[in-house]
């Protein structure tokens, strides 16, 4: 298990305006890791990624027995900050049964005939699941805020891209993801934070690895060049929308066995908090399984 004081650090606090340059990209975010070395620092976490991944198969047990919680993991990212290889490398050993994965592209023309939340709304995860959101409703304050012209396409009402657009949506998404934990979903939202240097890279072996090629798109670079605008997005999103009930974690994420060992922990120690337990069978019950096991004793 990761120290709560180094989760502390990466939870934003409700109400906190964040600037990402606060946040570490990388691994040595605290002095005792710098001392220990990074070896020592990777080997530990490869450990815990390990442990980690037979919690959360206990977790998700308990979560679809007890059957009245659910989970969503909101992950969001610039290109290349590893969404797929978390999704693939920290759910391993889940149930397939309890796990779904929903990833969003651009809206379709059925999409935009709803309003914003409505396509997301109807992936929500049902009790007893996680729910992994690749993309998210995020992206409605995110690539359309950078892109405003996005937004010709919802057909809005006139008058309804005025001042205070954003903020309006930020509070819709408080709204809904208030909703949903009122209604008992779980609500984990990762921004996987990678510095420009480490995407440029991750770029590159893209461009020089064949098997890599079809991971490449030239609109990807064409979002690099909209850096800025990005981050601002980011933080703009970050700062409005870490609430008590579903709070933003800023995940360093130059490292792979960083982000992948922080979110296992989170996922594990968040479910752990639901406290859930197996349900107990009634008297009732109890009885028809004793008259069970007899009849089959005796056969
Ligand atoms: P990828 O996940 O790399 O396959 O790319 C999906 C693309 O869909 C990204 O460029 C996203 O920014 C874009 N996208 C996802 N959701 C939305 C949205 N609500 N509005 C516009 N573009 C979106
Ligand atoms: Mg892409």
């Amino acid at each position: 298990m990761i120290k709560k004081k180094l989760i502390d650090k990466i939870r934003v606090a409700p109400g906190k305006k964040v600037n990402l340059k606060d946040f570490d990209t990388g691994w040595a975010s605290v002095p005792e890791f710098k001392e220990a070395g990074k070896d020592a620092v990777k080997q530990k976490a490869a450990e815990i990624l390990e442990e980690n991944r037979e919690e959360l198969a206990k977790a998700q047990e308990l979560l679809w027995a007890s059957d009245i919680h659910s989970v969503l993991v909101v992950l969001q990212a610039p290109d290349a900050a590893g969404k797929d290889g978390i999704i693939k490398h920290v759910m391993t050993g889940l149930n397939p049964q309890g796990c779904e994965v929903h990833s969003f592209k651009q809206p379709t023309a059925e999409d935009l005939d709803h309003n914003f939340l409505w396509r997301y709304m109807r992936q929500v995860p049902e009790r007893g699941r996680i729910g992994i959101f690749n993309r998210s409703y995020y992206e409605d304050v995110l690539v359309v805020k950078v892109h405003p012209e996005m937004l010709d396409a919802a057909r809005l009402p006139p008058g309804k891209r005025g001042d205070g657009f954003w903020e309006k949506r930020y509070e819709d998404i408080n709204n809904f993801e208030h909703h949903l934990v009122r209604n008992g979903t779980l609500v984990l939202k990762f921004f996987l934070h990678i510095s420009k240097d480490e995407q440029k890279k991750r770029f590159l072996e893209r461009l020089e690895n064949p098997d890599k090629h079809w991971k490449f798109s030239a609109a990807d670079l064409t979002e690099r060049g909209f850096w800025d605008e990005y981050t601002k997005a980011f933080e703009d999103a970050l700062s409005a929308t870490s609430t008590k009930w579903a709070p933003w974690y800023v995940i360093p994420a130059d490292h792979k066995w960083v982000s992948r060992t922080l979110i296992s922990d989170i996922l594990v120690n968040s479910i752990d908090s639901l406290e859930l337990e197996f349900p107990k069978v009634s008297e009732q019950k109890l009885a028809a399984l004793t008259e069970a096991k007899k009849q089959l004793e005796q056969e």
